[in-house]
């Protein structure tokens, strides 16, 4: 059989070193977006925490933020052609206005993040990250559990299937909604001292991959997750919204503010044209066209979520007063 070229013993590594590699030094002094911190960490929850441990770019020209990584990127596809938006600022903006992704998918942030399972398996649904997670087959899952004070128990949501709202009354005034949330963490309790069972089994030689079986969901986890900041603050806008859960709101609440300084023009450009702002539906636009006001063609009555979700961008509009 005939041997191509480069696999000949020795000739690839030669045509390797072949090839001379021209270093261009920084124009500008150069800082660390991390200030020279190996990590920058936010606790979470009681045994919680989201740390920074790394960014890309690292690196970037003294005075300027990892924005400038956006910029770079969106200037090799605009060239000189957009005088209009050559304040880096401004094309930041025009960016995200107008949901280019990849210019923000050449900046990404490696995480170090320690969270409770369930809140692990909202999280891996987010796919575009890297993730590496502790190995319970590997090693012994660590004593650590999140538990919520008596004060933070919610009650289930009546308006939402999915949601908590409300907490339980626990200041003595009313003695059943206190016993309730005093159930609730006797029963975490009872599901946390399986523990001692899973140690003593482990001992007596069950493999660590069966016997985190009867672990609850509420034992603590770890991994390193990676993410484009294209897809983080995709992740951000789901997960810092009122109708996330509560704890993996924490989460991403304490990732926005690590985020927030290495970013700012980003940060800012995001909450000013999706966070905080409204989308409407054709039949909205309709309705506000029309000063309908009180409702949108064919949704109040087809359609009672929808309905209510056109009540509160109203009331957020301020929409009801004008009519
Ligand atoms: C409040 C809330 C409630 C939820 N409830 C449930 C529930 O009850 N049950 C449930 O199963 N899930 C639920 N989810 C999870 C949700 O459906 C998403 O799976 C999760 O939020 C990840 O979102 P994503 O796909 O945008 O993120 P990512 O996976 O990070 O993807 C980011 C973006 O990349 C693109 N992308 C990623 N992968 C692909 C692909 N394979 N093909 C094409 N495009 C891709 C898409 O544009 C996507 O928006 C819930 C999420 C939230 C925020």
């Amino acid at each position: 059989m005939a041997t191509s070229p480069s696999t000949v013993p020795g000739r690839a590594s030669a045509e390797i070193e072949s090839k001379p590699i021209s270093r261009v030094a920084a124009e500008k002094p150069l800082r660390d977006v991390m200030d020279g911190a190996q990590r920058l960490e936010i606790k979470c929850l009681d045994h919680g925490f989201v740390a920074l441990v790394d960014a890309m770019p690292r690196l970037v020209p003294e005075g300027q933020t990892a924005d400038a990584a956006i910029v770079q990127a969106a200037r090799v596809s605009y060239g000189q052609g957009t005088k209009q938006v050559s304040e880096d600022k401004g094309l930041i903006r025009y960016l995200l206005r107008h949901r280019h992704t990849t210019p923000f998918e050449m900046v990404e942030f490696k995480f170090h993040i320690a969270m409770p399972i369930f809140i692990a398996r909202q999280w891996i649904r987010h796919r575009t990250a890297n993730v590496n997670e502790y190995s319970a087959r590997y090693s012994i899952v660590p004593d650590r559990f999140y538990r919520p004070t008596m004060e933070a128990i919610r009650k289930q949501s009546a308006s939402n299937r999915q949601g908590g709202e409300e907490t339980f009354v626990v200041d003595g005034s009313d003695p059943d909604q206190a016993a309730t949330a005093s159930a609730f963490l006797e029963y975490l309790r009872d599901a946390e001292s399986l523990y001692q069972k899973y140690d003593a089994l482990t001992k007596r030689g069950v493999s660590r991959e069966l016997a985190r079986m009867g672990l609850p969901v509420n034992v603590y986890t770890e991994w390193y997750w990676k993410c484009d900041l294209h897809n983080i603050l995709r992740f951000l806008s789901l997960r810092m919204d009122s109708h996330a859960q509560l704890e993996i709101r924490e989460y991403a609440h304490a990732m926005y503010r690590l985020l927030e300084p290495m970013v700012p023009v980003t940060m800012e450009a995001w909450r000013d044209y999706e966070f905080e702002s409204m989308h409407l539906s054709r039949l909205e636009v309709e309705a506000i066209r029309g000063h309908a006001g009180g409702a949108a063609p064919d949704l109040a009555t087809s359609n009672k979520r929808e309905a209510a979700e056109w009540a509160a961008k109203r009331a957020m509009l301020g929409l009801d007063r004008s009519v």
